[in-house]
């Protein structure tokens, strides 16, 4: 991406981000409406879909202290919602952790393949469903979570966000985060099943 896109100011129109967000969810099916729907649950970069379906999740769940231990963590709220656990850091780009329904994760963790040509295939398929890039959904979960949680959690779940801020986050608030985001996808119309 170029440092012109990222820097450059957009007017947001909350219908337009509701109508697509809830497009997304209602019509695409399938293993694409899987995808599309890590895409917008999700709000990580594309490396990032592909390195938490390539990597395993650690047999010792959420008690794990080994700091060396390269597995995704996962923890399942009773909200229906999965954190994972991703620690995936590529030059100054970071994926902290995901909190992401947890039969959509189940879902994603399921699927027999994926790789960035499944996320070629998605794009091209929403683009001619939807007019809607796969990127863009990224945008959307930003600005979803932007409204409700704040800024400072909303810059930690994209990745953009410091280490330290990161792991305050996690370590302490992630019970009410994982509320609020419920919340955060309600306020646009999108009710996540408990
Ligand atoms: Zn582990």
């Amino acid at each position: 991406m170029s440092d012109f896109f990222e820097n450059r100011l957009i007017l947001v129109d909350e219908g337009y981000i509701s109508r697509m967000s809830k497009a997304v969810v209602e019509r695409i099916t399938g293993e694409l409406g899987t995808i599309s729907k890590m895409g917008l649950f999700a709000g990580t970069r594309e490396d990032e879909l592909v390195y938490m379906y390539n990597t395993p999740v650690c047999d010792k769940g959420n008690i794990c202290d080994t700091e060396r231990c390269t597995n995704l963590h996962l923890i399942n709220k009773k909200n229906g919602m999965t954190i994972v656990v991703v620690n995936w850091h590529r030059r100054g780009k970071h994926c902290y952790f995901a909190i992401i329904p947890t039969t959509l994760w189940q879902a994603f963790k399921a699927l027999s393949k994926f790789s960035y040509y499944d996320i070629k295939s998605t794009h091209l398929y929403l683009k001619s469903r939807l007019d809607l890039k796969f990127m863009y959904l990224r945008k959307l979960h930003y600005n979803v979570m932007l409204r409700t949680v704040g800024k400072d959690a909303a810059e930690v779940l994209a990745g953009r966000a410091n280490t330290v801020s990161a792991r305050h986050y996690l370590m302490v608030e992630v019970d009410r985060l994982t509320e609020q985001v419920i919340e955060a996808w309600s306020n646009f119309g999108i009710q996540i099943e408990r």
